[in-house]
């Protein structure tokens, strides 16, 4: 199983470190062709209008939607949640759009910029350790939707068949149960 970070800007050293200690080969993706032979793929955190005219100029965009489109698994956190959305709170134009949610960028204000608390994620842990910053959160799923997680009544976690968003970010935790349950979906839809 052959898993990979998209890495044009982000935490991906982190998260391919989870990946390998949930059992699958990753690998830091910085080539379109790289994306031929993976299995699944993770898109980081970072800044979501910088990843997507990154995006733009290296010939991911339609790369990763056919990668979608194919039923490859794909698992957005937190700037990357933001990438495969469908809806964007307040604006017109989406990146990937492959993910029917609707998010909302920087939802938790100044005060809480960045944090962490202890939430039960559906199907994970009843006690992930999430760490969030300048945070999105998802105000509605599409009803092939499901959601795994909320905080403080916003809904923080949601999976939509082969698509896993995540408003936070398990790669900056000790903790390999987010990264092993999207290993999971990778076995499952590889067949
Ligand atoms: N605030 C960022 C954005 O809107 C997301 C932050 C993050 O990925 N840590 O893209």
């Amino acid at each position: 199983m052959k898993i990979g970070v998209l890495s044009l800007q982000g935490a991906v050293a982190e998260h391919v470190r989870m990946l390998e200690e949930a059992g699958a080969t990753a690998i830091a993706v910085k080539k379109v062709e790289e994306l031929e032979d993976l299995d699944g793929l993770v898109l980081p955190g970072g800044e979501s209008t910088t990843m997507s005219k990154l995006m733009h100029n290296y010939g991911f965009m339609e790369a990763l939607r056919q990668f979608g489109q194919a039923k490859k698994p794909i698992f957005g956190t937190c700037a990357g949640a933001i990438l495969l959305a469908n809806r964007i709170n307040g604006q017109e134009d989406t990146h990937l759009g492959l993910m029917d949610i609707k998010v909302e960028r920087n939802a938790f204000g100044r005060q809480k910029d960045s944090f962490e608390v202890e939430l039960p994620v559906a199907g994970v842990a009843a006690d992930y350790p999430a760490v969030f910053i300048r945070a999105p959160y998802i105000m509605e799923v599409g009803e092939n939707a499901q959601v795994l997680a909320k905080y403080e009544e916003k809904i923080v976690a949601a999976r939509e068949g082969h698509y896993l968003a995540a408003a936070f970010h398990p790669e900056l935790t000790e903790d390999a149960r987010m990264h092993r349950y999207f290993v999971e979906m990778v076995k499952e839809y590889r067949g």
